[in-house]
C-alpha cells in the first residue's frame, strides 16, 4: 500500500487505536458513520467496506443498496474526546457502488468533480466559512446559558470554557481556527476557520459540526446549528469567504487597478455576477429547511435578496474592506447559506455559479452600497428594481426544480431526490396550523 496508508497503520499501533470510525455524509448533511477494528484496514483500502445504502438519507433505493466505503487515509485522526487507550480514530470516506464507480448519491463526489472541473480551467477553489450557533440547556427548548451580545468579553460569557475547549479540540484534529467570540443573539457564538481548499473545508465542517456538539454534551448543554431558533434573536447564518487562486498560488480575484476602487479583477466580477444570477436557483442547497427562510428576512443582517456591496451587511455578497490592498486577502463574501446546509453540496453550487458567471463572460450589477438599508422589505427592493431571493422553501424548491445549472452541478439523483424530499417538507409544513394563527384569528374571525 501507499505511504499515506502505512502512516494510518503505524499511527493505529502507536497511539493504541481500537476503532476506526469511517465517516459519511448523507445528502442532507447529516453525518453517518460505522466503526470498523483495525484488523479490517487493509482489505477496506483495497477492496472498501460494505453496507446497505438503503437506509442512508438520500442514497439507493432498496433495490440497488450495496455500497462500499472506501477510506481516505489523508483524512485519518484520532479523536480527542474518546479515551486514549483503546483510542478511537476517523477516516471520511467515498462511497462507490459494487461495480467500483464513484456513487452519485454522495455528497462528497459532487463536490470533488466541481473542483476538478475548477482545476481543469485552472483555478483552485479556496473557502472560508463562518458558522454561527447557539447552546441551550437542552434539546428540548430555547434556554440559553448567557445574555450576552455581539463580542461580549465578561462573566455574561459564560460559554468561554466551551468555546476555549471546542478550538483546542479542533486544533488536536488539524483544524486550524482563526476566531472566535459571542455573537449577537444571547448565548450566540461563532467559531471561524481558516481558510482551506473546498474539499478539505467541507470535511472540516463536518468534524467542526461533530465538535461543537460533542463538546457541549460533554459540558451538559446542547449545541444547535438550526438556522433560526428563536423568533426575537438574530439567525444562525454560514457565511463563506471565497476566492480563486491560480496554478502559481496568485489569487485571481485581484486587481490593484480595477478603476471601481473595490480592487476586483474582471474574472471576480463576472464569478459575483455568476453568485447573483444563480443564488435564487441555488438557495434551496444553501438554505434547505422550511426554518432557513425565517432567517432570510428583513431587519437583520441576512440577506433577502439579491445583491452586493462592500459596507452593507444585508447584502448577498459583500467585499470585506478589512485590508483592502492584500493580494491574499482580497475575496467574497456569500452571505445567505446557514450552518444547517450540507457543506460538500455548498461549496460545490457556488463554485458552479461563480464559474458559470466567468464562462459566460457576465456583467456585475452596481453595487447597492448607498440603498437598500438593513430594514428593506423584499417589496421595497422589488421598487427599487432589485430582485428578491426566494422567500420560503416553497419558492426555492420550485426555483431549484427548473435550474439546469443545479441539476448539472448536482447530478439526477440527487437534484430529483432534494426536489421530491424537499416539496414533501414545504407541504407538511404548509398543512400545519400554528399557535401563531390560533392567537391572532380564533377569537375574532
Ligand atoms: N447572524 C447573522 C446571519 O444570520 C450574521 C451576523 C454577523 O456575523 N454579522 O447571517
Ligand atoms: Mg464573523
Ligand atoms: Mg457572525
Ligand atoms: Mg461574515
Amino acid at each position: 500500500h501507499n505511504p499515506e496508508q502505512d502512516f494510518v497503520l503505524k499511527t493505529i499501533e502507536s497511539r493504541d487505536v481500537h476503532f476506526v470510525r469511517f465517516w459519511f455524509t448523507d445528502v442532507l448533511g447529516n453525518m453517518k458513520s460505522f466503526a470498523v477494528v483495525p484488523g479490517e484496514l487493509e482489505a477496506a483500502f483495497e477492496d472498501g467496506m460494505g453496507f446497505d445504502g438503503s437506509c442512508i438519507e438520500g442514497f439507493a433505493a432498496a433495490s440497488e443498496s450495496d455500497m462500499l466505503a472506501f477510506p481516505d487515509p489523508s483524512t485519518f485522526q484520532v479523536l480527542p474526546w474518546r479515551p486514549q487507550s483503546n483510542a478511537v480514530a476517523r477516516m471520511i470516506c467515498a462511497i462507490r457502488t459494487p461495480e467500483g464507480d464513484p456513487y452519485e448519491g454522495d455528497p462528497r463526489h459532487v463536490l470533488e468533480r466541481m473542483v476538478r472541473k475548477a482545476s481543469e480551467l485552472g483555478y483552485s477553489f479556496i473557502v472560508g466559512p463562518e458558522l454561527e450557533y447557539f447552546y441551550f440547556k437542552d434539546a428540548q427548548g430555547t434556554d440559553v446559558l448567557d445574555h450576552g451580545s455581539y463580542f461580549d468579553l465578561t462573566s455574561l460569557d459564560s460559554a468561554s470554557d466551551l468555546r476555549r475547549d471546542t478550538v483546542l479540540t479542533l486544533e488536536k484534529m488539524g483544524i486550524p481556527v482563526e476566531y472566535s467570540h459571542h455573537e449577537k443573539g444571547p448565548s450566540q457564538h461563532e467559531i471561524d476557520l481558516r481558510y482551506a481548499d473546498a474539499l478539505s473545508m467541507a470535511d472540516a465542517v463536518m468534524t467542526y459540526k461533530q465538535v461543537v456538539k460533542e463538546i457541549a454534551m460533554k459540558h451538559g448543554v446542547y449545541a444547535s446549528f438550526m438556522p433560526k431558533p428563536m423568533a426575537d434573536a438574530p439567525g444562525s447564518g454560514m457565511h463563506v469567504h471565497q476566492s480563486l487562486i491560480d496554478l502559481d498560488g496568485n489569487n485571481v480575484f485581484f486587481d490593484a487597478d480595477d478603476p471601481s476602487g473595490y480592487n476586483l479583477s474582471a474574472t471576480a466580477k463576472s464569478y459575483i455576477a455568476g453568485l447573483l444570477k444563480y443564488a435564487p436557483e441555488f438557495t434551496l442547497v444553501t438554505n434547505q429547511y422550511v426554518n432557513s427562510y425565517k432567517r432570510l428576512q428583513p431587519g437583520g443582517e441576512a440577506p433577502t435578496c439579491v445583491s452586493w456591496g462592500a459596507r452593507n451587511r444585508s447584502t448577498l455578497v459583500r467585499i470585506p474592506g478589512y485590508r483592502p490592498h492584500s493580494e491574499s486577502a482580497c475575496r467574497v463574501e456569500l452571505r445567505s447559506p446557514d450552518p444547517a446546509a450540507n457543506p460538500y453540496l455548498a461549496f460545490a453550487v457556488m463554485l458552479a455559479a461563480g464559474l458559470a458567471g466567468i464562462e459566460e463572460g457576465l456583467e456585475l450589477m452596481p453595487p447597492v452600497d448607498d440603498g437598500a438599508p438593513l430594514g428593506c422589505s423584499r417589496h421595497e427592493h422589488r421598487a427599487r428594481g432589485v430582485l428578491p431571493l426566494p422567500a420560503t422553501l416553497g419558492e426555492a424548491v420550485e426555483l431549484f426544480a427548473e435550474s439546469r445549472l443545479m441539476r448539472e452541478t448536482l447530478g439526477e439523483h440527487i437534484h430529483d431526490y432534494l426536489v421530491r424530499t424537499k416539496r414533501a417538507e414545504w407541504d407538511a409544513y404548509q398543512g400545519i396550523v400554528t399557535p401563531w394563527e390560533l392567537k391572532r384569528d380564533l377569537a375574532v374571525l
